[in-house]
């Protein structure tokens, strides 16, 4: 009854005195041929500005009264007419502004963001209509986001990248993210071949008015290459947590390879207690020295982190200290070699952070990683990468005009913090930028 897909005309008496055809306002003329305008009978439409102002409540249909010339057969737009047309694209954009909304921030799925249309305003809109919604507003989202290195932007030092796993066609393919240290998503693609891919879109990442000088990464050896095939210079900086988890996986190695050096006629049962007596003696006997790492590597400490290391390198070297066993040589080694690696990069990392205030860890990026994962599910139905992307796209240009409600960013967004000159960007929001502004339906045609 209410939802107007029924034949027209076949049970008038549920529509309300709105339907009414208003008074006749006969036009003399055909503006076409000056021929003679006469009635054409009547037909009904949805009324389309209720079912916009009032939701469910507001689904009727309205008749209008069909003007034609005589002569040449033109026929006459009834106000009525032009009226219920404006509210039929306006109620379509509001519609589009609601699945964009459920989809890209809510991560609905199609078939509940189809419910939802059907609950607020009592009409169904198709599974088809919303796909193809999302498929448009990703494309546009993409472009949107290849647009920032363009516009003119406060300064951003840092590009921070990584590579994440939300559970994309059984990992055929991962997504690659890239942020800077405002926290704005500048990037989002799906990798489909690491050598390829990776570099490309560092590559494309840059651009006239973002031009960083630090590569922030976790550990991953094969980022600086990607970055050099890209053809990016940039200082390659590794991120803090991972460092630290680095060191902690070389001392949990020393005390997992302990050798035994012990009389053959042990049984293997007293073997194995020996070696565990020796394991847990070593690991506390390296405590003190991890906690120094972890100490190197706290606020406060940015300017001798790495004198700490090598400190703790000469502690594991020194027989009066420690034991001189195979496992702790190893240790010392590998410590050793890290600090060659890391140790630069890592003062680096530290003076910058202490000096301009920067990031030291990629978590801003593994948080937004989280924003991502739930979109992951949605995302794994789609067979092709390329649709896949322009979702999350979507997703992360949304997540830049997001005004964060709590947090240390409370009361902004990434792209206010990163200074993007809306004008350069061409849009002062998320609907606009994939064109779906806030659809205008002037007071006269409302009131007419
Ligand atoms: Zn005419």
């Amino acid at each position: 009854m209410c939802c107007g897909i029924e034949p027209l005309g076949q049970n008038p008496g549920v529509f309300s005195p709105e339907g009414a055809v208003p008074p006749p306002e006969e036009p003399e003329a055909c503006p076409q041929c000056g021929g003679k305008v006469t009635k054409n009978g009547t037909y009904w439409v949805l009324n389309w500005l209720l079912m916009l102002t009032l939701g469910w409540l507001g689904v009727q249909r309205v008749r209008i009264q069909r003007r034609r010339c005589k002569v040449c057969g033109h026929e006459i737009i009834a106000p009525e007419r032009a009226r219920q047309a404006e509210a039929r694209r306006v109620w379509w954009c509001q519609v589009g502004r609601l699945v964009s909304l459920s989809r890209f921030k809510l991560g609905l799925s199609v078939r509940k963001i189809q419910v939802l249309v059907g609950f607020v305003y009592a009409r169904q809109v198709s599974i088809g209509y919303i796909e193809r919604l999302t498929q448009r507003i990703g494309k546009r989202a993409e472009s949107a986001l290849a647009r920032l290195s363009e516009c003119r932007q406060a300064k951003a030092l840092f590009l921070l990248y990584d590579e994440t796993y939300p559970k994309m066609k059984k990992r055929i393919y991962s997504l690659g993210v890239a942020i800077c240290e405002h926290g704005l998503i500048r990037s989002v693609r799906c990798i489909v071949r690491k050598a390829r891919d990776i570099p490309t879109q560092l590559r494309s990442v840059t651009g006239s008015h973002f031009d960083p000088q630090y590569f922030l990464t976790d550990l991953d050896v094969l980022f600086n290459k990607y970055m050099q095939v890209a053809g990016l210079e940039l200082t390659h900086l590794r991120d803090r947590v991972h460092l630290i988890r680095q060191i902690v996986r070389l001392f949990d190695d020393a005390v997992r390879t302990v050798t035994l050096d012990v009389p053959k006629r042990l049984s293997i049962q007293e073997r194995k207690q020996q070696r565990q007596l020796k394991r847990r003696l070593l690991r506390k006997r390296l405590q003190p020295m991890l906690a120094l790492v972890f100490k190197a590597f706290s606020p406060g400490y940015e300017s001798i982190c790495v004198l700490i290391l090598e400190g703790v390198v000469s502690q594991l070297r020194d027989p009066a200290y420690i034991i001189q066993m195979a496992s702790v040589q190893a240790l010392a080694r590998r410590l050793q070699r890290f600090i060659n690696k890391h140790g630069e990069a890592t003062n680096t990392l530290l003076q910058l952070a202490v000096e301009q205030g920067t990031p030291t860890t990629t978590n801003a990026l593994e948080s937004k990683n989280g924003i991502f994962k739930p979109f992951s599910l949605i995302a794994k139905f789609f067979p092709l990468p390329e649709r896949c992307q322009s979702i999350f796209a979507a997703v992360a240009l949304m997540e830049n005009f997001d005004v964060k409600t709590r947090g240390p960013n409370k009361g902004t967004s990434a792209m206010q913090r990163a200074g993007i000159n809306l004008d350069d960007f061409g849009a002062t929001d998320f609907f606009s930028a994939v064109g779906l502004p806030k659809p205008q339906i002037s007071l006269a045609r409302i009131t007419d």
